[in-house]
């Protein structure tokens, strides 16, 4: 059995958070897929909120470096790139380690456009991208309800929590 050491645990948890400010005009990229609606999300890469949590909390949950020192903002490289990118990084450190996700679970926090209707398709992107099945992963979608800098709409914000255990 490949192990990482003696004292690694059988399983292991990562949690991952990230915001993006939102800009007039659409769509906005979430989990993979291109919402359509009045606002974009700003940012150096595609700006999407749902793959950069669920990237930050696979790397989290093995102790790698998170998304922002892994992908730094100042590479050119960066720019615009396809957020797709970041989580297949996040999956082979993870394999790298010998660990593989148990599940995913997952919220966005967005007062507009819906998200509920693409959920089933970013679960189907995320479960290719991470190779896993798509009831690995839960996604539910809350509005600010009007509150705050998301229920105004200024921002969108989304938060991931992975099991993973050995393999
Ligand atoms: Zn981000």
């Amino acid at each position: 059995m490949n192990s990482p050491s003696k004292t690694s645990p059988p399983i292991r948890i990562g949690l991952g958070y990230d915001s993006h400010r939102l800009g007039r005009g659409g769509p906005v990229r979430v989990g993979g897929v291109d919402i359509p609606g009045d606002v974009h999300a700003i940012g150096h890469s595609d700006a999407d909120v749902l793959l950069h949590a669920i990237t930050d909390a696979i790397l989290g949950s093995v102790c790698e470096q998170d998304i922002g020192r892994l992908f730094p903002n100042t590479d050119p490289d960066n720019r615009d790139r396809d957020s797709v990118d970041f989580l297949r990084e996040a999956i082979s450190r993870l394999h790298g380690k010998h660990y593989a996700i148990g599940n995913l679970d997952c919220v966005i926090l967005a007062e507009a456009p819906k998200m509920a209707p693409h959920i089933d398709v970013m679960r189907s992107v995320i479960a290719e991208t991470l190779g896993i099945e798509v009831d690995q992963i839960s996604i539910k979608a809350k509005s600010g309800e009007g509150v705050g800098e998301i229920g105004s709409g200024l921002s969108i914000a989304a938060r991931a929590v992975v099991l993973v255990h050995k393999v």
